[in-house]
């Protein structure tokens, strides 16, 4: 059989390894894994190992071998290597400065003193939307620390030196619609200031923020097509402002609809019944859980 024609395509597998992989993330990686070879194209294992409190080795271990037994496999990755190494996150901070600083000298930032705390109780005020969150659903920044426009602390100058003392957050452009096409939704849209707010890029503690550290990592790594679960969605919106922000070329995106528990709950990394060990354990086959995966 003559070899299928070289492909363009670059997807990616993006697992942090704070938790044991549950059937959702399956799901994920199946669809990514079955558009990358139907493309004929080039699948990346990236390890978005940031959270160093959450971050542990044995995640890492069981992450690479659950893979294996779905079945999925990958052509550059932290364990194989590949032309845009290094593929784990934790090693790659000097590329998100970069990006970082040249957002900062182009005034899409501010800083940010506001505490965990300060938020939680602007969250809870009564004129701010008090929907519970979810995990893409940060509750919108109420824009304590957001310079007004032309006041001497929006200015350049006068902004802290040193980036590691405060948080920095991304000035939304209020009420802007962002859109985009979804390769499995079709058509969405949100937008700035209702539907998310200002947003982080960089934590006081030096770390970036998983929004920045994304966009900047698929960019580099080449990736045409980002597939992800749906809990993203807002997200994705988020990085297109980066993509924009940092004049950056954003990628084709296709968001898999979510998995639910039979209570109709989602499913989160701590939800150990369904997680693909315990599956396995339970004798289930990568192909059952192949079938009610198919959406
Ligand atoms: N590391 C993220 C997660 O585990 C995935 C991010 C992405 O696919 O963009 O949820």
């Amino acid at each position: 059989m003559p070899s299928p024609p070289a492909s363009t395509y670059r997807g990616r597998l993006a697992p942090s390894p704070t938790g044991l992989l549950h059937l959702g993330h399956a799901r994920t990686f199946f669809a990514a894994h079955a558009r990358a070879r139907n493309a004929h194209g080039t699948l990346i294992l990236r390890n978005e190992d940031l959270d160093q409190q959450r971050s542990r080795p044995e995640f890492y271990d069981a992450m690479i071998e659950d893979l294996h037994w779905l079945g999925i496999d990958w052509d550059e990755g932290p364990d194989i290597g590949g032309p845009f190494a290094p593929y784990s996150q934790s090693q790659r901070l000097a590329s998100y400065l970069v990006a970082f600083n040249q957002l900062r000298n182009t005034g899409f930032l501010y800083p940010c003193t506001c505490t965990r705390k300060d938020l939680a109780l602007a969250a809870s005020a009564p004129h701010e939307d008090t929907a519970a969150p979810t995990e893409d659903d940060d509750p919108i920044y109420p824009g304590t620390c957001r310079p007004v426009p032309g006041s001497p602390e929006s200015s350049l100058k006068n902004l802290p030196s040193s980036h590691s003392a405060v948080n920095w957050r991304f000035r939304v452009p209020d009420g802007e619609a962002i859109s985009f096409h979804d390769q499995h939704f079709g058509p969405r849209q949100f937008i700035a200031g209702r539907d998310f707010g200002d947003f982080l890029v960089w934590r006081r503690d030096a770390v970036p923020s998983y929004q920045l550290a994304c966009v900047v990592d698929d960019d580099a790594m080449r990736i045409t097509e980002v597939v992800r679960g749906a809990d993203l969605l807002k997200s994705t919106a988020r990085q297109l402002l980066l993509y924009h922000a940092l004049k950056l070329l954003p990628p084709a995106w296709y968001h898999c609809p979510l998995v639910t528990d039979s209570a109709g709950q989602r499913l989160a990394k701590r939800h150990d019944a369904l997680s693909i060990r315990t599956l396995r354990r339970q004798g289930r086959t990568p192909q059952e859980l192949l079938q009610s995966a198919s959406f």
